[in-house]
């Protein structure tokens, strides 16, 4: 099948929701690379959306899938499966967690962070306490509460009416949060560095700001790693660099490397409002994504990839800094390890279309930033290889 048919079935046959798709389709990946259909090699520095940590088809992930598919696949909840339980066992071992529950996307792992913070607080406090205070800017999902706690408009637009008990205050200002706290709320829901907002890293006191801000009020302290997690700002969790811990944390994306999984990990005292009954998945944590979850899970432990991400994150860091002297039309770098966000004086589109053009696939965050965000097991060479991607496209761009 040529490459133009398939663009054209695709403009045919999709909903249009995903209408700025770049006009090639990967067939094929191998580590930090990826082929289009008409053979050409790309530098992946998207990893999907911050997904493929390790790579493409890396051996240990693709021998669990191997394995798990030529073993069993599928079993209900109404079931136990080995997978599933060393999952939980080896994420609560490597956390502030005691308990996980197994979702099948990012959205859906918040969705049951909000349902099991709601429930919580109506159980140890009041019925009229079910509030959740988020941030402007943020990103919590497309579902309509995950959509509701999301702090941008463009999200909502057209959905109304969304979901009643959410309310916005702008991101790293703790006296707003302060302001906004009360005793209608349930919890705080953060992202520990906004991903899809831009890359914004918070000022050193805000997350442990937030921790006494909800301590004192009793309110629970949600911390969205769904972009952060699983290695890819330098720690295992995000978390770590502030040393703030959480009540419930929610992962998906890097955490099965490409499978769809989500998880919502929290403490003892809060797991056990989810009494028998009240939540559930037909697909949560499945043997097949618990396996391959638990190769990429213990990969990233035994080879201390996040260590790798830190340094590989510090040498594009340093070189990215240097830019704007260089005349280079970069207003500012921000980011840790490898979730890297450059902002620009003008969209980024134009910038990830120019990189993609040479080779090299970048994503965007917002309007004017553009995010880098490879494989954690990228090399130097790479990294320097995608730097000059990146200033040449800039520099191409802007005249
Ligand atoms: C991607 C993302 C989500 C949503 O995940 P889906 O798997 O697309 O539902 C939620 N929160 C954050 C911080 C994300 O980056």
């Amino acid at each position: 099948m040529d490459t133009r048919t398939l663009l054209e079935w695709s403009a045919k046959h999709h909903t249009p929701n995903y209408g700025s798709r770049a006009p090639i389709c990967l067939v094929r990946g191998e580590g930090v690379r990826v082929w289009d259909s008409d053979g050409r090699e790309y530098l992946d520095f998207g990893s999907g959306i911050a997904v493929t940590s390790l790579g493409h088809c890396h051996p240990r992930v693709t021998g669990a899938i191997q394995e798990a598919a030529a073993t069993l696949l599928h079993v209900s909840n109404l079931y136990h499966s080995p997978p599933q339980i060393h999952l939980a066992k080896l994420l609560t071992e490597h956390s502030f967690a005691d308990r996980v529950f197994f979702a099948n996307s990012g959205a859906e792992a918040n969705e049951a962070a909000i349902k099991i913070a709601r429930k919580y607080a109506r159980e140890t406090w009041s019925d009229d306490r079910f509030e959740i205070v988020a941030t402007k800017n943020s990103f919590h999902g497309r579902t309509m509460a995950t959509v509701t706690a999301t702090g941008q408009e463009k999200y909502q637009h057209g959905f109304e009416p969304l979901l009643p008990g959410f309310k916005h205050v702008p991101y790293n200002d703790l006296n707003a949060m302060e302001l906004a706290i009360d005793n209608r709320t349930a919890a705080v829901l953060v992202e520990p560095i906004q991903g899809e907002g831009g890359v914004h890293v918070p000022s050193d006191p805000y997350l442990a700001g937030l921790r006494t801000l909800c301590d004192e009020a009793g309110a629970l302290l949600i911390f969205d790693e769904i972009q952060t997690g699983v290695g890819r700002t330098g720690r295992l969790w995000c978390y770590e660099h502030w040393g703030v811990e959480p009540d419930i944390m929610t992962l998906a994306k890097a955490l099965a490397n490409g499978v769809p999984i989500g998880a919502m990990l929290t403490r003892e005292e809060i797991a056990s409002v989810f009494t028998a009954g009240t939540h559930g998945s037909t697909f949560g944590g499945t043997p097949f994504v618990a396996s391959v979850a638990l190769a990429t899970l213990t990969t990233m432990i035994d080879e201390k990839i996040p260590e790798r991400a830190a340094q590989m994150g510090g040498y594009l860091m340093e070189r990215l800094g240097r830019l704007p002297s260089l005349g280079v039309p970069v207003k500012e770098v921000r980011g840790k390890g490898l979730l890297i966000g450059i902002e620009l004086d003008g969209p980024a589109g134009p910038v990830v279309d120019a990189c993609r053009e040479a080779g090299l696939l970048v994503l965007s965050a917002g309007d004017r930033v553009l995010r880098l965000a490879p494989p954690l097991i990228v090399t130097e060479t790479d990294c320097h290889r995608a730097l000059e991607t990146v200033v040449t496209a800039l520099k191409k761009v802007r005249t």
